[in-house]
């Protein structure tokens, strides 16, 4: 392998002019009565995109979390389900208002919450169920929904790696599909520069349920509670997770182009698929029927027999200049939880699963690239 080769990354996001130039128009006039205008613009089409009936914009999906989880009073002693295999920015928030993780396994297809799972681990001290879809793999919703109802638990939707995952609408039906993060009590999203619409740093919390939505509102405001007639006058304490107005604009900038932005990811993962999906022993992102992936990031699972680790595909990956990045850790394995080693699924999948660079503007002969180091790994690893 030559050293020339350029760099693929994983992961970086695509800023047009457009972007630079409405960043740059926030940047000079968007201050004074105009200070705010970037933000309710950005939640609007956020909204419409998501279907719901409102939008908070933030300044993290991980703020999102903490302020949703806040407005519906869960603190020490109270018990949040989530799946084992997630990204800690899912769990920490809990941890924050000193409530417990329960991390529960997953399916060995979406690699998402198992529904039988979670029932198993409701108890009196649940409070919420945080549905989390991974790589922009959906979660089992109508089965959550279901025992969020007999159960009278909230359930929650991490949607930040699933701009553009949906269930469709019947062929001829009169309500339109609907998308990841609007059919919990309420809905997150992350526009890190990692993900498929980027604010640099940046969030969203969607929900339909309007007293909810006062609630969130009032927190997210420093607890100044809508209608209180006196200035600087909190009513509780509150946050400061909000979105600057500048990077709204970038959101804005980058709405209009949301369905090239989701397009691009979707051809990025057929292409892999194409060369990669059909070889015996080798899984990736499912899309169920009647759903669409948004495949925020094409991921590839190998079965045991075949012998491939992380480990291998991780060195070839580095002598070929690709970044590789290796599949969550289950949470409950990092040091300050206590390891769930029955949730067999989590504990058994990051070894022999990884993700597959997925950039807006990476070429196909890059994706060439990648394919041919994963072939190699895979017949050096031929038992
Ligand atoms: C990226 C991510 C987050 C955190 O988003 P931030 O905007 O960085 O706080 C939360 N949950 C999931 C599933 C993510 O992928």
């Amino acid at each position: 392998m030559s050293a020339a080769l350029s760099r693929i990354f994983y992961t970086k996001p695509s800023i047009g002019e457009a972007e630079v130039a409405a960043v740059s128009a926030a940047a000079r006039d968007g201050w004074g009565e105009r200070c705010y205008e970037s933000i309710q613009q950005f939640e609007a089409l956020f909204r419409d995109f998501a279907g719901t009936k409102h939008a908070i914009a933030t300044s993290s999906c991980t703020g999102a979390l903490h302020m949703g989880l806040a407005a519906l009073g869960i603190g020490p002693g109270d018990e949040v389900i989530l799946a084992d295999i997630n990204w800690i920015a899912s769990a920490a928030p809990i941890a924050y208002l000193g409530a417990t993780p329960v991390f529960v396994d997953v399916l060995a297809d979406s690699w998402c919450l198992d529904p039988a799972k979670v029932e198993a681990a409701i108890t009196p001290r649940t409070k919420a169920i945080i549905a989390v879809h991974i790589y922009g793999n959906l979660c089992d919703m109508d089965a959550l929904l279901r025992l969020g109802d007999d159960y009278n638990i909230p359930v929650i939707e991490d949607a930040a790696e699933a701009v553009g995952s949906r269930w469709l609408a019947p062929a001829g039906a009169a309500r339109k599909g609907q998308h990841a993060g609007s059919r919990g009590l309420f809905g997150t999203f992350s526009f890190h520069g990692t993900k498929t619409l980027t604010t640099g740093e940046g969030g969203m919390l969607v929900t339909s349920d309007s007293d909810f939505y006062q609630k969130v509102l009032a927190l997210s405001n420093h607890g100044r509670i809508a209608g209180e007639s006196k200035q600087f006058w909190p009513g509780l304490i509150g946050f400061k997770y909000k979105m600057s107005n500048i990077q709204a604009a970038l959101g804005c900038a980058q709405m209009a182009r949301i369905d090239e932005l989701i397009a691009r990811k979707r051809q990025i993962f057929a292409y892999y698929h194409a060369a990669l999906a059909g070889l015996p022993g080798v899984s990736m992102n499912p899309q169920p029927a009647g759903t669409e992936n948004g495949y925020w990031m094409p991921t590839i699972v190998f079965a045991p027999e075949l012998g491939v680790s992380r480990e291998a595909l991780l060195a070839a990956c580095q002598a070929a200049n690709i970044d590789g990045r290796v599949f969550f850790w289950p949470l409950s394995s990092l040091p300050m939880f206590t390891a769930e080693a029955a949730n067999q699924t989590a504990y058994g999948l990051p070894a022999r699963a990884f993700n597959l660079p997925s950039y807006h503007d990476l070429t196909e002969a890059e994706q060439d690239r990648v394919i041919a180091v994963v072939k190699a790994v895979m017949a050096a690893a031929r038992p």
